[in-house]
């Protein structure tokens, strides 16, 4: 049985201050049914590990250099956030692949880094607007998922999140017939890969303007173990009841 999860990504958003979010969901969330991820900026990472520390709440990064170490100026590796308390990091987030050019295959290579730091990949996959209305959804997908996962990919290393671009910080949502469809068929290309036990194993979050008022439905629909959760991941007042609306 897959567990649940609701992961939150803040994005350039927080200061310090901002730890305040993280520690009322804490104290909101001292045993969640359901794992719950926060990535916030990495300024951000072993302050907010600290205040998870005894919690089962995650902290994850939002990125990873491909590298251990090096001459990599301003950038930060999978080790390094190992060792500053992270859990997990997005990696393909399409803000990522679309303002810093990244590729499927660099985002493979990012993912082996993480799985050898011992992190959770959180990979992300999703559509733009022109591709949607040109019928090439599944294809697009079918390409990223294919690039985008290292051999020694599994279910415990790793996490698939949909995130249509066009829905991404945008108020738009795919219905829940599309969203289903891009689940299932990400299912089945993983049972093709990996073969249909491992593929069970794996957790496929939902993302792209989740809210407190549609995360119900979107949590009922086929295949969706969760969310990544941009906006509403920033305040504990709109997260806590996404995370609620997982455990229901
Ligand atoms: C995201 O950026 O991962 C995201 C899903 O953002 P939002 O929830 O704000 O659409």
């Amino acid at each position: 049985m897959r567990r649940k999860l609701a992961a939150g990504n803040w994005k350039m958003n927080g200061t310090a201050s901002s730890l305040a979010e993280v520690q009322a969901l804490v104290s909101l969330h001292c045993a969640p049914s359901v794992d719950i991820l926060i990535c916030p900026p990495a300024t951000l990472i072993a302050q907010a590990a600290g205040l998870c520390a005894n919690s089962p709440i995650m902290i994850g990064a939002q990125d990873c250099h491909a590298a251990a170490s090096g001459a990599h100026t301003g950038d930060i590796s999978a080790p390094m956030l190992a060792d500053t308390g992270a859990g997990a990091v997005i990696l393909g987030h399409s803000e990522r692949r679309e303002n810093h050019n990244e590729t499927s295959d660099l985002v493979a290579q990012k993912a082996v880094a993480a799985h050898a730091a011992g992190l959770i990949a959180v990979v992300c996959l999703g559509e733009s607007l022109a591709q949607r209305e040109g019928a090439q959804t599944l294809d697009v997908i079918a390409e990223q998922l294919a690039a985008s996962l290292p051999d020694g990919t599994t279910g415990a290393n790793t996490v698939i999140a949909y995130e249509p671009i066009w829905a991404i910080g945008t108020g738009l949502t795919p219905s829940l017939a599309q969203i289903g469809e891009v689940h299932d068929f990400i299912r089945s290309r993983l049972s093709e890969r990996f073969g249909v036990q491992a593929a069970e194993d794996f957790r496929l979050l939902y993302g792209g303007s989740v809210k407190p008022e549609n995360a119900a439905e979107i949590f009922a629909t086929s295949n969706v173990d969760g969310a990544l959760v941009g906006g509403a991941s920033l305040k504990s007042e709109d997260f806590s009841p996404i995370i609620r609306a997982l455990e229901a």
